[in-house]
């Protein structure tokens, strides 16, 4: 669909009140629910069928290169439900000025960064200087094993190098995502599965890191978080009320109408746990099962609201 074709589409759904007719499921979860990981679909619709199937209130898009007309079509058909991330090739010369530039334009932060570079390499380091010069989060995707072949690996090192980031930067602020930031839960995990299983060591570098380095936050989407959370629950209901300040629900999921409908997941075999899932409402229940009110409030809607400094 072209950039004209989608205003057009948006239009046609602002006529017909279909957004509003569905409305919002009012408590489903017994708390409004922010998704802070939900990338920008093409379609506007498909947009608003999964956070309205999901029972999700408000989500942040995560958006690459010249996305402007598109995300304010979007705010403009559900006022109030959309605010927006940008990322770019950060290997390319123009980083800086583009990113600089969506900021202007309204970018509330800089994601999801997912590019074949190191974590600690000059290419997302001159990134985490400009979001601190900015002041906007940056949310990153962590991976050292394929789930493919051949896909390569993400935002790499981690493990080992990762903390010196959180050092060296101490004005901005990190979300860490993905594969290597859950796994690295449990003290004992060693790059040898995507998505390890079993009862968490406790001690692991992304809990002590969350507690050590305020700038650091964990955005809790995708089937990496829901499968980490889902190891060993009396862990995670500890982790849970430890970091409850510093954690944001997410989803990540890619279902259609966010009752797992379509595909979750790009259909990654590492992550058949979730086929025919909404990862959305996996985690929710999840988080739901594990928290008390207060936390869970906090985690799926009030820290949020805090970081992008928006009224809740
Ligand atoms: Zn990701
Ligand atoms: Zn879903």
């Amino acid at each position: 669909m072209n950039r004209r074709e989608f205003l057009e589409t948006v239009a046609a759904a602002a006529v017909v009140p279909a957004f509003a007719r569905q409305g919002v499921p009012a408590n489903e979860w017994e708390s409004p629910v922010f998704d802070l990981h939900f990338h920008l679909r093409p379609q506007p619709t498909s947009n608003l069928a999964h956070l309205d199937g999901a029972g999700v209130t408000k989500a942040n898009l995560l958006t690459r290169g010249a996305v402007l007309e598109q995300v304010t079509a979007l705010q403009a058909a559900a006022p109030g439900r959309f605010t927006w991330f940008n990322s770019y090739d950060v290997t390319k010369p123009d980083a800086e000025q583009v990113l600089t530039r969506a900021v202007k334009d309204g970018a509330q932060g800089f994601g999801e960064m997912k590019f074949h570079v190191a974590a600690d390499g000059p290419e997302l380091r001159r990134i985490y200087a400009l979001a601190a010069d900015l002041r906007v989060p940056i949310l990153i995707h962590f991976q050292e094993v394929d789930h493919v072949a051949n896909e390569g690996t993400w935002s790499t090192g981690f493990a080992k190098t990762f903390e010196s980031v959180l050092k060296a930067y101490p004005k901005t602020t990190f979300i860490g995502h993905a594969d290597a930031f859950w796994a690295n839960v449990s003290a004992d995990y060693r790059n040898e599965a995507a998505y390890p299983t079993g009862p968490i060591k406790r001690g692991g570098l992304t809990d002590k890191w969350l507690g050590d380095h305020p700038n650091l936050f964990g955005d809790m989407s995708a089937n990496s978080c829901n499968n980490a959370m889902s190891r060993d629950l009396e862990f995670t209901a500890e982790f849970l009320k430890r970091h409850q300040d510093k954690l944001f629900f997410g989803s990540d999921c890619g279902c259609s109408d966010g009752h797992g409908g379509g595909v979750s997941q790009n259909n990654n075999p590492a992550a058949a746990r979730m086929t025919g899932k909404c990862v959305a409402r996996e985690t929710l229940s999840l988080l739901k099962r594990s928290a008390s009110r207060d936390i869970f409030h906090k985690v799926v809607w009030g820290n949020a609201h805090k970081l992008l400094q928006i009224p809740a």
